[in-house]
């Protein structure tokens, strides 16, 4: 009776579980609604205006993790029935403006303006999509509301850049149950595609090859849009040399030289939209070291460099599953990043602010100290490294070096693997 009773109980709860979770094929279709934005303001102020919406063919994201619960990132968007107020999607992201709002800048109150695009699966009846942003105490607050129509006749559908071929590099499982990548090449001219797909495939090997995405591997697609730019390389406004590259990708910015970041999203969007695509990475066809990655928006890596390899998969690890640089030595252009008192949302980065509740606590062996000494003694263990986040104090990393740390580390270490293993694991359950 007892084993009864109990067996009811579960079915209940799992009852209810199903019953709080979206039902994809009830809210949504198989595609995609782009809500393209203008994002802008300054230290202080933001605002939004509506470029356009865009039907796209492929929503590849999970159909049963329709709310996001990795709560990463500076931002979140939610979707609620408006019929209901249901919650029926959400997800974590940065963007380009959050990291311009920290810079010297625009904390003088100079203010600038950048492309951004919300992609979420398309809904079968009005929507409210709702962007919050983390105030300085990380909590979300509301910052722009739109009401979607899906029956609009305004909704673009237009598919652009279909002539531009695509090529299987990987195909493993339905794009719902699969994290699905696709790579960009900028800066390679049309006589240069066999150069993206040689430098696609090595950069790929690198990245299968470190944990935990060679376990993991089969749970991947990779598509390559062979993406076509009128000029080799890519631009570098510094030295005067602006190339006619398709996806806008440059050197210098925020006035950081080794800074990689595209500021053509619309055309990036429009060019990956082509396939189903959880995540983007960009080959920039240049040979200086550089890139960089944004949570939920892309990784960029620049090619012929002897780091190439590390940059690859460093910025990776920031724009797939949000983790944050473990380094604090080199220059960059952000102010007050991590405001102090409060925890960073990254999940390798904590101001321990109660050093007997770390984050990555579970990962720590009993007996280690924490904060832990920078030595050889502890060279392989994890604990709480001071330093990290650039700031060399009040900040603390999990390892001496990891992937997310130095050029030196060959791994990253285990509590940036588990949360790449989690990002992965959102997409494929
Ligand atoms: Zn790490």
């Amino acid at each position: 009776m007892k084993a009864i009773t109990a067996l009811v109980f579960l079915v209940s709860i799992a009852g209810r579980a199903a019953a709080f979770a979206p039902d994809f094929d009830r809210h949504f279709t198989a595609q995609a609604l782009r809500i393209d934005l203008h994002h802008g303001g300054d230290a202080a102020r933001e605002t939004y205006s509506l470029d356009e919406l865009r039907a796209e063919p492929f929503y590849a994201g999970s159909r049963t993790n329709l709310v996001d619960t990795l709560n990463l990132g500076e931002y979140i968007v939610r979707v609620f029935d408006l019929k209901t107020n249901a919650l029926i999607f959400s997800r974590g992201y940065s963007t380009v403006f959050a990291e311009w709002s920290t810079t010297d800048e625009a904390l003088a109150g100079f203010t600038r303006v950048f492309h951004e695009s919300i992609v979420m699966p398309f809904p079968k009846a009005p929507v409210q999509v709702r962007i919050e942003r983390r105030d300085r105490n990380r909590v979300f607050k509301p910052v722009f509301d739109l009401a979607v129509d899906p029956a609009d006749w305004h909704i673009n559908r237009e598919r652009r850049f279909r002539e531009l071929r695509v090529v299987e590099l990987l195909d493993n499982a339905p794009s719902e149950r699969a994290v699905d990548l696709v790579i960009l090449g900028d800066g390679y001219r049309r006589d240069e595609m066999h150069k993206l797909r040689k430098d696609a495939d090595r950069l790929l090997g690198a990245l299968f090859d470190m944990e935990p995405f060679k376990s993991r591997k089969r749970d991947f697609n990779v598509r390559l849009v062979e993406t076509v730019s009128a000029d080799s390389d890519i631009d570098e406004p510094r030295e005067g040399r602006w190339k006619g590259n398709l996806l806008g990708c440059s050197f210098d910015a925020f006035d950081i030289p080794r800074y990689v970041l595209s500021f053509s999203n619309k055309v990036m969007r429009d060019v990956a939209g082509n396939v189903p695509y959880d995540a983007v990475l960009i080959l920039a066809n240049a040979k200086r070291y550089g890139g960089g990655g944004i949570y939920q928006l892309y990784a960029i890596s620049t090619v012929d460099n002897e780091h190439s390899a590390f940059v690859f998969t460093h910025e990776f690890g920031h724009s797939f599953a949000g983790l944050g640089d473990e380094y604090y030595t080199s220059e960059v252009a952000y102010n007050d990043m991590y405001p102090r008192g409060v925890e960073p949302w990254e999940p390798n980065i904590t101001a321990m602010l109660d050093s007997t509740a770390v984050k990555w606590g579970d990962l720590i062996a009993p007996g280690t100290p924490v904060p832990t000494p920078d030595d050889s003694l502890h060279a392989d263990v994890v604990g709480c490294f001071e330093g990290a986040g650039y700031s060399a104090k009040g900040l603390y990393r999990p390892t001496r070096d990891c992937r997310m740390f130095s050029k030196k580390a060959d791994s990253f270490c285990p509590v940036c693997r588990r949360a790449i293993e989690r990002a992965i694991d959102h997409y494929v359950k």
